[in-house]
Order: C-alpha cells, then sequence, then structure tokens
C-alpha cells in the first residue's frame, strides 16, 4: 500500500553529534537545507532562491540517510522517506501516482524533509532497451521532475535524496532548481573512523586499554556503518565471555570475525 512505501518520523532521533567524520558535509547539508527553512527572509532579503534539492552521494553505510533525519530533527520537520526502488511499480501510472503522494503528503505536513534513497532506481540514464518497464519508469521520473519544478509553491518543503551510483544518474535531475546541490559523502578519514568509533562506544564500558586513534587506523576503508556493526560485535565477544567491560581484545576478536566474514563473502577471482 502507499503508506507503508513511505516511512514518515514526526522527529527523527538523530541529531548532528550523532554523526562522526562528515563535518563539511554537515555544514553544506545545515546549509542548504537547515537555513532555508529556519531563515527564509535571509534569502529573500539577499533575493536569490535557496537550492532546490539536494543529493548525498557516496558508498553505502556512511551516513547519507543520517544526515536527512539530523537536518529534519534539528528544524523541527516531519521526515518522509521513500526508497526509490519503491516507486518502481508493476502498473502502469502507480510510480507517479506515489511521487505525487509523498509531495501531497509533504505539503500536508510542512515543514517537512522528503527524502528519497536510492534515487538512481528511478533516475537511472536511458538505456538502449526499449521495454515497457523502461518507459515506466522513465515516466516516474517526469512526475519526479514536474513536482520538483513547481516546487515553489510548496511552501516548508526541502527533499533531499541519496545515491550510491552517481555515475547512473540521468543529467536531467542535475538541473538548476532540481538536485542542484550535489554533496559527496565519502568513507572516512582515520581522524573521522576514531569519532564514530566514540561516537558508538558512547554508552559502552570501554577498558583503558582500548586506543580508539590506534584502532581506527588498523579500520582501513570501514565505512561508518560498518565501524558501529564492529563495535556491536566486541560487546557481543565481551559478553560471551561474562565481562561488562570491553577491552582491546574484544575489538580485535569483532576484526578478526567481520574480516573473515568479508573473505567468505568475496567471490575469488580468476
Ligand atoms: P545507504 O547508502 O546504504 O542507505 P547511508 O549512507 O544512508 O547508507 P546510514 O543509513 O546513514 O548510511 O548509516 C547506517 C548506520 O551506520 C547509521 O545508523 C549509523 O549507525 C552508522 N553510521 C554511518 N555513517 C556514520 C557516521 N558518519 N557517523 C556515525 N555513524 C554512522
Amino acid at each position: 500500500s502507499r503508506a507503508q512505501a513511505m516511512e514518515i518520523e514526526a522527529s527523527p532521533a538523530v541529531s548532528y553529534e550523532d554523526i562522526g567524520g562528515i563535518d563539511e558535509q554537515v555544514r553544506e547539508v545545515r546549509e542548504a537545507v537547515e537555513d532555508p527553512l529556519t531563515n527564509p527572509e535571509m534569502f529573500e532579503k539577499v533575493g536569490i532562491q535557496p537550492p532546490s534539492g539536494v543529493l548525498l552521494y557516496g558508498p553505502p553505510g556512511t551516513g547519507k540517510t543520517m544526515l536527512a533525519k539530523a537536518v529534519a530533527n534539528e528544524t523541527d520537520a516531519t521526515f518522509i522517506k521513500m526508497a526509490g526502488s519503491e516507486l518502481v511499480r508493476k502498473f502502469i501510472g502507480e510510480g507517479s501516482r506515489l511521487v505525487r503522494d509523498l509531495f501531497d503528503l509533504a505539503a500536508e505536513r510542512e515543514p517537512a524533509v522528503i527524502f528519497i534513497d536510492e534515487i538512481d532506481a528511478v533516475a537511472a540514464k536511458r538505456t538502449d532497451s526499449k521495454t515497457s518497464g523502461d518507459a515506466e519508469v522513465q515516466r516516474t521520473m517526469m512526475q519526479l521532475l514536474s513536482e520538483m519544478d513547481g516546487f515553489d509553491d510548496r511552501g516548508d518543503v526541502r527533499i533531499m535524496a541519496a545515491t550510491n551510483r552517481f555515475d547512473m544518474l540521468d543529467e536531467a535531475i542535475l538541473r538548476p532548481g532540481r538536485f542542484d546541490r550535489l554533496i559527496e559523502v565519502p568513507k572516512p578519514a582515520p581522524e573521522g573512523r576514531e569519532q564514530i568509533l566514540e561516537i558508538h562506544t558512547r554508552d559502552m564500558n570501554v577498558a583503558a586499554d582500548v586506543d580508539f586513534a590506534d584502532l581506527a587506523e588498523q579500520l582501513e576503508d570501514y565505512s561508518g556503518a560498518e565501524i558501529a556493526a564492529l563495535a556491536t560485535e566486541a560487546g557481543m565477544f565481551a559478553i560471551r565471555d561474562d565481562r561488562t567491560e570491553v577491552r582491546r581484545q574484544d575489538f580485535d576478536d569483532a576484526y578478526e570475525k567481520v574480516e573473515d566474514a568479508e573473505e567468505q563473502t568475496t567471490i575469488p577471482g580468476p
């Protein structure tokens, strides 16, 4: 059903303090999404339109959804999430209908932040195959673009989207007045990984022998989501050993386990 396709939260429980290692991205999102909601007169006085849509792109699990939730929380806006894959529907007109419902709902609940995850599912470059499925996806994208183009009358609604596949996007959605603010959300650098470790162990009883700077160095190429999972796994090792304090050895055991699992799921090369 339509209601199930959307996730609605009055004020999501994520704040900027929960997001580590991407301070510059937080700053950019605040400027592009928060300022127009909290200080619209500033834009009027200067005589410019705030950015229409903000597109976050980068690898999975780096904090894109968190950024969108945090900005909604911080502005007391309703957070309305829709996955792009949900907009790809079997029946003709169903996808466009959902897009209309999404924007209508946001207008009813303003101030609101619309977040379309996996936008590439509906906004991929046209392929050569001319199947009817493609044409339907195309229509859904057109509906999305037309909703965005008619955005001025929609009041306090801001729109954000995310993708892991920036290279696949149709340029039509990146035109001025549409997703015209692009923010790359990369995997964290070592200092960022250290911050994320600190965030995800805030409520943990961590032993004095755990050096987060050192551990962060070891977690090369880890995303925020992977770091969060590692911290939980370390806690599980402590519980297995009937301890309430989490030691460096638990993080090392967790690291081994994660790396082993990784090896097993990686398809061996030729
Ligand atoms: P996807 O592209 O897979 O949707 P995403 O970039 O939207 O991923 P999130 O859903 O924001 O990723 O992150 C998933 C979880 O990983 C978060 O709930 C959080 O626990 C953790 N996480 C990811 N990035 C960060 C970060 N920068 N700081 C703190 N925690 C993070």
